[in-house]
């Protein structure tokens, strides 16, 4: 377990802050300062996480629980647990105005379906984006409501980011309440981790990180993705940011363009080697 400023971690894998370009730049916070998507900032991690880069034959055998016990779970998810050429494609920080729709016409023409975690204070601006993703068959998560380092905040700050979050979501979408969490940049607290058992949330991180936020070129996130997907994997992509105008800036951090065409080029692939992509949340 990775330990940092006295708060027990339980993932190191991905970046805080990076996914909504408001990273704060800590030595423990690796989704704005990102350690390699191949190397988790601790090898002491959570024993069940693997670095995307590293082959897993299939998924692991310890599934999670289906159901939220109210308990606070063991650690978060990385692994999807569905059949031999099951994945699950996860899409964080949105919604957004300009990216999501574009997202949702790929995943609508590839038919795949997809999980949002999202971010509060964006379905707070945009609902009707909200609404789009559940009505297309696609799944909610909640991505807490500024995307903070939960490193830094109290239990009742983090109980605030979190209940808000699954409130707003439950409003705007339907009343498709969350029964997932993220933490920004995965990093879980033992404060969120007890919490996502009181709210009835399941803690989900990934197992394939193309760092797509970091706008590295669409090839770059394509090949990250083709090469280290498999069955089971838990694909992270980002289809927005956490905004503060009304609408992503074409070029700058908040920029998604490169995630939209890498998505449309790589799960065509992926389909046709025979994956499936599956839901997160098993009473979908
Ligand atoms: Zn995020």
């Amino acid at each position: 377990m990775l330990t940092a400023g006295g708060m027990t971690l339980f993932s190191a894998c991905g970046t805080v802050g990076s996914e909504s370009g408001t990273a704060k730049n800590t030595a423990t916070a690796p989704e704005s300062n990102p350690a390699p998507a191949s190397s988790p900032a601790s090898s002491s991690a959570a024993p069940t996480p693997q670095p995307a880069g590293t082959p897993t034959p299939a998924a692991p055998s310890t599934a999670p629980s289906a159901k939220p016990s109210g308990k606070t779970p063991a650690e978060p998810e990385y692994y999807v647990h569905g059949g031999p050429m099951e994945l699950a494609l996860t899409l964080d920080d949105g919604p957004s105005p300009v990216y999501t729709p574009q997202v949702l016409a790929i995943l609508r023409r590839h038919g795949v379906t997809a999980t949002f975690f999202l971010i509060g204070a964006n379905v707070e601006k945009f609902p009707d984006i909200v609404r789009q993703i559940v009505d297309d068959g696609h799944h909610l998560g909640n991505h807490t409501w500024s995307h903070p380092d939960l490193g830094t905040l109290s239990a009742g700050q983090t109980r605030d980011e979190m209940e808000r979050t699954s409130d707003i979501i439950a409003r705007s979408g339907r009343g498709q309440r969350p029964t997932l969490f993220r933490a920004p940049g995965g990093f879980f607290t033992h404060a969120s981790m007890a919490l996502c058992g009181e709210l009835g949330l399941r803690p989900v991180s990934w197992s394939v990180d193309p760092r797509d936020w970091s706008r590295p070129g669409t090839q770059k996130i394509v090949d990250e993705v083709l090469g280290h997907a498999r069955a089971g994997s838990i694909i992270l992509d980002h289809d927005g940011s956490l905004l503060k105008g009304t609408a992503p800036v074409p070029g700058s951090p908040e920029d998604r363009s490169q995630t939209v065409a890498a998505l449309d080029t790589y799960l065509p692939r992926l389909i046709g080697d025979g994956y499936r992509f599956t839901a997160l949340d098993p009473a979908a």
